[in-house]
């Protein structure tokens, strides 16, 4: 019979990934009636994933979440190895070896296209690429953002939409006390930029913000915000969407958008102008973006299954800058199967699919069921799959080596500098205490060399 999980043999469990997902499934092992211990590997020297390098800057209160995450990273049983990259620092074979399971907790961190001409041009981008880079991200921190150009142009009508629009539409002065990364502030300074588009290729009423962030783009410090009123003309099926009781966004913020329509503009000096109904089909420019052509679209369909089709009338906006907000998308690790056509881990309650060999292998959060929800769905969902692990434990083959000494000394002995949880906690003071110099909640360090220096000085 397996000891799995007893004081003497406890479960070894490998974390992949230092975000909300990982930390929840660490969370939901540490207070498993069996004994586990928990192993978190993370690409970067910090941890935190989305929280630190995509919620927004001028969000600060999302981020209390990371008091939560800090608690669980001091339970007695879990340990923390930033700067390991998965498939680089240690496979699968290693992780079978070292551990009696492996959840995955890497997110999706590639965005998608939209497929259209003229979507490589230079001055179109993923938004993923310009939020990571406000983030301090240190894949995303040397690019290069041309805010030369009067007009920006946003695709898509999700959060991260209204994220981008917000960095781009707000002051200088309502940025500066945020901990946007400070490469990012010192470009978005001298900004051009005086005409932001968000464009959905649906109506009001399938528009995927939600409430308070809508709400926020009414009312920005130097920025009018335009809605047509036309837009409230709605179809039936769209009607009955608005007019369900169970329908828990729309009726919320299709008031807040009439309210933005029925605002005169107050002659600030910036103008976001939310666009529905609307696709891209082609980005125009020689060397780089000129302008984008959106042709108008009639909805189709019953409610919820509402489908967007062209009607042949197009706008050309001139423009210098193009972002595509159309959702994020996960790429597969080397020895983990992928389901290619909907960009995640094939799973079934987070146990991956995958015959004999994917036997000890789970999985979180966007890799698991595609990138949605807010930071908060990440908990319910992790405990899911760590339900799943425990009771699957039985039958969990033990690894050969229940210890992770040889492993981690393999490891450093490549060349890598692991990076603990305390040395974690030094570099969080050191750019707490950069930041308070200059009035932000902390001074991100961008770059992975600074923080190992940091650390070793
Ligand atoms: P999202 O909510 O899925 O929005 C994606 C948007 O892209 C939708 O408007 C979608 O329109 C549009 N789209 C997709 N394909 C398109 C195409 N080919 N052409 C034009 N438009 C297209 O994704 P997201 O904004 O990346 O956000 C991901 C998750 O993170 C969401 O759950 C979001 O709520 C969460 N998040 C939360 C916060 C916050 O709480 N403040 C902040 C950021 C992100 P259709 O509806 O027509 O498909």
């Amino acid at each position: 019979m397996s000891e799995l999980g007893t004081e003497s043999r406890p479960l070894r469990v490998a974390i992949i990934g230092s975000g909300p997902s990982g930390f929840y499934a660490a969370d939901a092992l540490i207070r498993a009636e069996q004994a586990v211990t928990v192993d978190m590997f993370e690409r970067l020297p910090n941890p935190y994933g989305l929280v630190r390098a995509g919620v927004a800057p001028d969000h600060a209160k999302i981020k209390n979440v990371i008091k939560i995450y800090e608690r669980i990273a001091e339970k007695p049983g879990f340990t923390y190895y930033g700067n390991v990259e998965f498939g680089k620092d240690l496979g699968i074979d290693d992780l079978k070896k070292h551990y009696d399971a492996t959840i995955f907790a890497n997110g999706a961190s590639s965005d998608r296209s939209l497929n259209i001409p003229g979507e490589d041009l230079e001055g179109s981008l993923p938004a993923t690429e310009f939020v990571g880079w406000y983030n301090g991200h240190p894949d995303y921190r040397d690019l290069q953002f041309d805010f030369s150009h009067e007009t920006a142009v946003v695709i898509g009508q999700g959060n991260v939409a209204i994220d981008v629009c917000r960095i781009l539409c707000k002051t200088v002065e309502e940025l500066r006390v945020t901990d946007i990364a400070q490469h990012a502030l010192d470009q978005l300074a001298n900004s051009k930029i005086r005409t932001v588009y968000m464009v959905g290729r649906r109506g009001p009423v399938q528009a995927k913000f939600t409430q308070i962030e809508i709400k926020e783009m009414g009312r920005l410090q130097d920025c009018d915000a335009h809605v047509e009123p036309g837009v409230f003309n709605l179809d039936p099926s769209s009607q009955a969407e608005l007019d369900d009781p169970e329908n828990k966004s729309a009726p919320k913020i299709v008031p807040i958008l009439k309210d933005i329509a029925n605002t005169n503009p107050n002659g600030k000096s910036k103008t976001l102008n939310i666009e529905f109904c609307k696709s891209p089909v082609e980005i125009k420019g020689t060397d780089r973006v000129e302008s984008i052509v959106l042709e108008e679209n009639e909805l189709t369909g019953e409610p919820y299954k509402m489908k967007a089709r062209g009607n042949g009338k197009m706008m050309e906006i001139p423009c210098g800058l193009v972002l595509r907000s159309v959702g994020y998308r996960g790429n597969p690790l080397p020895g983990v199967p992928f389901d290619d056509d909907n960009g995640v881990f094939p799973n079934e309650n987070g146990s991956i699919l995958g015959g004999p060999e994917a036997a000890g292998l789970y999985v979180v959060g966007w890799i698991k069921r595609g990138p949605s929800g807010v930071i908060g769905t990440n908990k319910p969902d992790s405990q899911l799959t760590v339900a799943q692990l425990l009771e699957d434990m039985p039958s969990l083959t033990p690894c050969e080596i229940p210890d992770s000494d040889s492993l981690i000394e393999g490891i450093r002995a490549n060349g890598t500098r692991i990076v603990s949880y305390e040395d974690w906690k030094k570099i969080d003071q050191q750019e707490v205490a950069h930041g308070e110099a200059s009035g932000k909640p902390r001074e991100k360090l961008t770059r992975v060399s600074e923080m190992l220096d940091l650390l070793d000085s």
